[in-house]
């Protein structure tokens, strides 16, 4: 083990990521995360790709990264997102974002929680759970960080992975501002069972990588499946009994569906009417569609309904290397257009763990190899965080019909 210790902030996709790859090089880490057991509710499913998938192909150990990929959706017939009219007509798509992205079992979609529950796996007392970070501050040879207890900790190299609202990045760059971004109805997410009768009577193009469907009055639904290559409960047996994996059954994961102007409540609104309200609102909307889209939406769980207002960052100019640095959404949060928020934060992980990894063996010193992460990460993720932010304009999943207004 060297004597390089790395403290992270967030144990999100990102800071577990990073973990996980430093356990591996043998660097010393400690995950320090805001929530305690639980998962906050962010989305169901992941759309993946080669950029996230290569990322934790780097960090995690080989029987958890095999777990990974028995656990993801099963090959869709094609890994592209499309655009339906509500009869189910093809109106558009685009082909399947970042590096190829073939083979046997090419990165397809997760289920979040399943994700996380690989990516915690063996981390053990190297993550604190209940330990929100408030600040920091630079030692004579490290930096130490404060929690929100009154406790601190300290390192070599602290790394902010808390999110969007990073603690961290605000003390580090005050002047980064978060956007509140309006995606209006598809910030409602649902799960809609998949089970074999509900699969046999789907049309083949409803299990497109993602799928937007939408309808000349400005309704519009977004779906991915998630139906694992094999059960994860079983998966999870087989390939690495001694973590802990919740089975999951296979879902449609659904967004959207009310209609144009209707109102969601924030989500300290909600009561335990507002899931029925919203689902008879989203009812509405598809009550003329193709009979497969409303039964989708007709089974929806309404357990698993809830409302996530967006928030993003601009590109941040280059900014003085530190022993503090930044991965993930802490500094390139952005609309969730194309999918690609968690994929970049992997990419980071992954990178920025083969950084430190050569400092703590002395090949790089360890300023130098912070910089060469962050130079690369904004070269690699500005561009997408631009393609991202017109939302509204590619119609909530990268796409838009041929001659839609822009
Ligand atoms: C509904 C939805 C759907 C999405 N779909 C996709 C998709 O299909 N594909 C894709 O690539 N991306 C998707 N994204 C984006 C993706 O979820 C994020 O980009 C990704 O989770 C970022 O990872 P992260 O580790 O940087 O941050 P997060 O996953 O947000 O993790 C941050 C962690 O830090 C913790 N934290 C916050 N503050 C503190 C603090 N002060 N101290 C300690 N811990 C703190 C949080 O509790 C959290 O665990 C989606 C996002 C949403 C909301």
């Amino acid at each position: 083990m060297s004597r390089l210790h790395v403290l992270i902030a967030g144990g999100g996709v990102g800071g577990l990521c990073l973990a996980q790859g430093l356990r591996r090089a043998g660097v010393s880490v400690a995950v320090y995360e805001r929530e305690g057991d639980g998962i906050h509710r962010a989305g169901y499913r992941l759309t993946m790709n080669a950029d996230g998938g290569e990322g934790l192909r780097a960090c995690l150990p080989e029987d958890l990264y095999e777990l990974y990929l028995q656990t993801s959706r099963k090959t869709p017939p094609h890994q592209r997102a499309v655009v339906l009219d509500r009869d189910c007509n093809e109106l558009s798509s685009a082909g399947h974002l970042g590096p190829p992205n073939e083979g046997p079992r090419p990165h397809t979609a997760i289920d979040r929680r399943v994700l996380r529950q690989i990516l915690l796996g063996r981390l053990g007392d190297a993550v604190h759970g209940g330990a929100a970070a408030t600040g920091f501050e630079a030692t004579e040879d490290g930096v130490r960080l404060h929690l929100a207890d009154g406790t601190t900790a300290e390192g070599d190299v602290l790394v902010a992975a808390d999110g969007v609202g990073s603690a961290i990045r605000r003390q580090l760059l005050p002047g980064v501002e978060i956007i509140p971004a309006d995606v209006g109805g598809l910030g409602l997410f649902a799960r809609s069972p998949l089970t074999p009768e509900v699969l046999a009577e789907l049309p083949d193009v409803l299990l497109d990588g993602f799928v937007i469907a939408r309808d000349e009055r400005g309704g519009m639904l977004a779906i991915g499946a998630y139906d694992p290559r094999q059960p994860v409960a079983e998966a999870a047996a087989q390939l690495a009994p001694d973590i802990h994996v919740d089975p999951v059954d296979p879902y449609m994961m659904i967004s959207g569906g009310v209609a144009p102007g209707v109102t969601i409540p924030a989500p300290a609104d909600w009561t335990a009417e507002t899931p029925r309200a919203v689902h008879e609102g989203m009812r509405a909307v598809v009550a003329d569609w193709h009979p497969s889209l409303r039964g989708l939406v007709e089974r929806i769980d309404l357990d698993t309904l809830f409302w996530f207002p967006f928030r993003r960052l601009d590109p941040t100019p280059a900014w003085p290397t530190t022993r503090v640095t930044l991965l993930g959404d802490a500094i390139h949060a952005m609309m969730p257009t194309r999918g690609q928020g968690a994929n970049m934060a992997l990419r980071d992980a992954g990178i920025l763990a083969g950084r430190l990894a050569a400092a703590a063996r002395g090949e790089q010193d360890l300023l130098e190899a912070i910089a060469a992460h962050e130079a690369a990460m904004r070269d690699y993720v500005y561009p997408i965080m631009d393609l991202s932010s017109d939302h509204g304009r590619f119609g909530g999943g990268g796409l838009r019909p041929e001659g839609a207004a822009s």
